[in-house]
């Protein structure tokens, strides 16, 4: 079979984020050091090489982007300063933009004013629409249930999560077919799939794998960032109608709000740790993943810091009842937000979320399915 060569794809690469892959010299040493990497998927010596040599199919079907978690070990100990983690990443950016059908998240990566134009574009949307549909303005107690009821953002959130979802979707099955081929994946019985999947939720929650790298740290921040992300998605989507009141605790649900109350300081401050973090060590370029910044990086990072705390703002408000502000600061925040989840969610940063355990998934399930291939024979 030939091997197709794009003699433009370290070009391109670099649009992504790529650096110094030039410089290595196949020592190997990062293929050692790294902790994920197995006889049966090395890495990430063997993608800098695909870089190097435009094999451009190979890295679309390579599963080995999604099995690095970044730590930056290989990076480290790099003696060409060739930074195989910052390789890796720049993979995972360009794998993404392949797999986006739209060609927002390739636009997105690639231009840093089309992201910052795009983001500000949604946040003004939001703040005009309040402007023009906002309720009665009541300000001798917090009625933030008049000025914005949530029944009605309770149906906006619903059509927004379909429509992220349904993108989100679409891309993750484009990347099944590209790390799987599409023969392979039809061809699989269900069985095996329904077989993996109680291991692949798991290994969505948790992310075990990224246990197993040396700096623990970077695990345990992605964990704080990923519960909270996921509880307050969770409470939005599916609780708003407690989660957004006039009252800390309201009388009517005392114990779904109290409930609420604590997963939403957890959310918040968990999410406001980890980015304040992540944003520090990327400033102060304080170890190897944290070193080559990419754009979309810091928009996530700030994106998320700004909506945890935003949303402590209005909690607040409502707690010290100041309605003014707290209409004020409630806009604010979904102006903040918005733009985090409808482009962050299915074309940028968070979409990584939602490849990664893909992919992991199906490796365990095309493993099981060959083993079982291998007995029968
Ligand atoms: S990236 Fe660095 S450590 Fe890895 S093979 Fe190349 S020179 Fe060696
Ligand atoms: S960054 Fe960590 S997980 Fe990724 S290739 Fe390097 S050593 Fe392996």
């Amino acid at each position: 079979m030939s091997v197709k060569v794009d003699p433009n794809l370290m070009k391109e690469l670099k649009h992504f984020g790529l650096k110094d892959a030039n410089k290595c010299f196949h020592c190997g040493n990062c293929t050692a050091v790294c902790p994920l990497s197995t006889p049966e998927n090395p890495f990430p010596r063997k993608l800098v090489k695909y870089a190097q040599m435009g094999l451009k199919d190979k890295i679309l079907a390579a599963p080995e982007p999604w099995l690095c978690y970044y730590c930056g070990d290989c990076s480290d100990r790099c003696p060409r300063g060739a930074d195989p983690g910052e390789t890796m990443m720049a993979m995972r950016r360009y794998l993404t933009a392949q797999y986006d059908w739209t060609g927002f998240a390739r636009r997105f990566y690639t231009s840093e004013a089309f992201e910052v134009i795009a983001v500000s574009v949604v946040a003004m949307i939001i703040g005009l629409a309040f402007m023009i549909f906002h309720g009665e303005v009541i300000t001798d107690r917090v009625a933030l249930n008049t000025f914005a009821p949530n029944w009605i953002i309770e149906i906006l959130d619903w059509i927004m999560a379909v429509v992220l979802s349904t993108v989100l979707l679409s891309n993750a099955l484009r990347c099944a077919q590209f790390v799987f081929g599409q023969d392979l994946l039809f061809k699989i019985p269900i069985k095996y799939y329904i077989g993996e999947a109680k291991d692949g939720i798991i290994n969505f929650l948790v992310q075990k794998k990224f246990s197993e790298c040396d700096d623990r740290m970077q695990w345990y921040i992605h964990l704080l960032l990923f519960t909270g992300y996921v509880s307050m998605f969770t409470m939005v989507v599916v609780g708003l109608r407690w989660l957004q009141r006039d009252y800390v605790i309201d009388p009517a649900w005392p114990t779904v709000t109290f409930l609420m109350t604590v997963v939403g300081w957890y959310a918040t401050l968990a999410i406001m740790y980890a980015s304040s973090y992540a944003l520090w060590g990327r400033y102060k370029k304080s170890k190897a993943p944290y070193k080559n910044s990419h754009g979309t990086d810091w928009m996530f990072l700030v994106l998320l810091w700004l909506t945890s705390f935003t949303g402590i703002l209005v909690h607040l408000a409502i707690w010290f009842e100041a309605p003014l502000f707290c209409y004020v600061i409630y806009v604010i925040h979904l102006m903040v937000a918005i733009p985090m989840l409808v482009l962050e969610v299915p074309f940028a940063k968070w979409a990584h979320l939602a490849y990664r355990p893909l992919v992991l998934y199906l490796m365990a399930v095309k493993n099981r399915y060959m083993a079982e291939e291998a007995k029968a024979a």
